[in-house]
């Protein structure tokens, strides 16, 4: 991700701590060089460094870590804090509603920042909490913006009100369910906005998510364009959208909007990029405006509420359990849960309920992402990348060449019946001899542990 060796050369630095018990100045000072100089490394604007060592020195000086039974972890604390500090005070701050619908964001920030694509994610994402979004093209500077976010909102399964090329604002028309395009001025972004205000209050869309234009470069024109639609739309939230690949300019570029358009909140996007996330950190503190989500991908679902600690815990690979349970917890299946449960009680956990099982886990998004999640992952992140996500297609296609009577009785499978299934899935009789052994023995295992005839201490049998 974009702080991979942000994270590898914070957890270098505090390495050497650990196996120091009291801590001197020396190790105090030499330890902030390190951290210091791997922040500098990342691209974190240099008076956000300043201020964060200078912060996290004179606490590490303090009775806070003299005082601690284990100094180097307390170290790793306060740096924790400050830099949940960095990044946004560690207050989360949900969305501002409108008292009366529709609640209109506006997005704004350079072209290629992801405004068009977060448009969709956003709109998605409120869609499934019950609301009724609805996006608006207002980018109409570049002649493939429109048509872009209504390829958007069509996977999205969110309208779009957009003007249509030669049409005029008397003409009315309405395409399909999911591409509105009644009357919109064209060419005129400031009215094309207004105007959809009017058509969702009248049709009571809630939500109302503007897209306007970037510029590869700031420029007043761009401002002043951001600043009329603005004042013509009155937005609830002001989202400044900002690519994490972009380096250095992150700050001033965040600096520009902020005094142009003087937003309310910051995206974060692509942190899934290889290069130098840590401008982006920055931004934050030095706008003073709170990170209100990121994004971590080209797809719909690769976009979360941004947690300032819960970032901070990830880039010092402290993981971030807490994403992981909601995303468990979003994700699955109650009943079907406690149906497993029961069949595994009994011993009648088939092979089909396993393909559910799996099922399951892949809904909750790339294996990859899941294990970075996990505390201490940062050392295994060779083999992490290296992980082949088709293990799990894999053994679906196994499972599914199998006959129902196999799937619930894996000990009929015999010699024939294995090269039969080998053939019906496109692999290797060895990998099919694999999966029915690892399923067999798994099954044993979880047969003895739902039973309570277990000896592993803290398992206890499902309830
Ligand atoms: P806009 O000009 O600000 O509207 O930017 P777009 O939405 O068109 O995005 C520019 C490019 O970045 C597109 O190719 C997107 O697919 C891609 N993109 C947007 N967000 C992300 C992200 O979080 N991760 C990655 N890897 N790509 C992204």
């Amino acid at each position: 991700t974009a702080f991979s060796s942000l994270t590898d050369r914070l957890t270098n630095a505090f390495k050497h701590l650990r196996s120091k018990g009291k801590l001197s100045e020396t190790d105090i000072d030499s330890t902030i060089r390190e951290i210091r100089r791997a922040l500098l490394d990342a691209d974190v604007a240099l008076p956000v460094v300043r201020s964060f060592t200078s912060q996290v020195r004179e606490r590490c000086l303090s009775t806070e870590v003299s005082d601690s039974l284990n100094p180097a972890q307390q170290v790793v604390s306060i740096v924790n804090d400050e830099l949940t500090a960095i990044l946004g005070q560690g207050v989360d701050r949900p969305l501002n509603f409108a008292k009366n619908p529709p609640t209109v964001i506006m997005l704004a920030g350079l072209q290629g920042a992801g405004k068009t694509t977060l448009a969709g994610k956003l709109g998605y994402w409120l869609k499934q909490a019950g609301h009724t979004p609805l996006l608006v093209a207002a980018d109409l500077q570049r002649p493939n913006a429109v048509t872009q976010l209504k390829v958007v909102g069509e996977r999205a399964g969110i309208p779009v009100f957009a003007p249509q090329a030669g049409v005029t604002s008397s003409d009315e028309t309405a395409e399909d369910a999911t591409v509105v395009t009644p009357g919109a001025t064209h060419g005129d972004p400031v009215a094309v906005a207004r105007q959809s205000l009017e058509f969702a209050r009248q049709k009571l869309y809630d939500m109302v998510i503007i897209d306007t234009a970037g510029r590869l470069g700031v420029d007043e024109e761009l401002m002043a364009q951001a600043r009329d639609i603005r004042d013509a739309v009155q937005p609830q939230e002001i989202l400044f959208v900002i690519d994490a690949m972009i380096g250095q300019d992150a700050v001033q570029t965040a600096q520009a909007f902020n005094q142009g358009v003087n937003f309310t909140g910051v995206v974060l996007t692509k942190l899934d990029g290889d290069a130098r996330g840590g401008a982006a950190l920055s931004v934050a503190s030095v706008t003073n405006k709170p990170i209100l989500f990121d994004s971590t991908g080209e797809g719909l679902t690769d976009f979360e509420v941004f947690h300032p600690d819960r970032m901070a815990g990830r880039i010092l690979d402290q993981g971030d359990i807490l994403t992981l349970i909601e995303q468990a917890q979003k994700q699955f299946d109650e009943q079907q849960a406690r149906e497993s449960a029961e069949k595994l009680s009994e011993g009648t956990f088939g092979l089909d309920d396993f393909i559910e099982q799996l099922e399951q886990v892949r809904k909750l998004g790339p294996m990859k992402n899941l294990l970075a999640m996990i505390p201490g992952m940062a050392q295994y992140r060779n083999q992490i990348d290296n992980l082949d996500e088709k293990t799990i297609d894999r053994s679906e296609a196994i499972i599914r060449a199998m006959t129902p009577a196999e799937r619930r009785d894996t000990s009929i499978i015999d010699g024939s019946r294995r090269a039969r299934i080998a053939k019906g899935s496109g692999v290797s009789v060895s990998e099919v001899n694999g999966l029915i052994q690892r399923f067999e023995m798994a099954a044993k295992m979880m047969k003895r542990v739902a039973n309570g005839a277990t000896s592993i201490p803290g398992v206890r049998p499902i309830p």
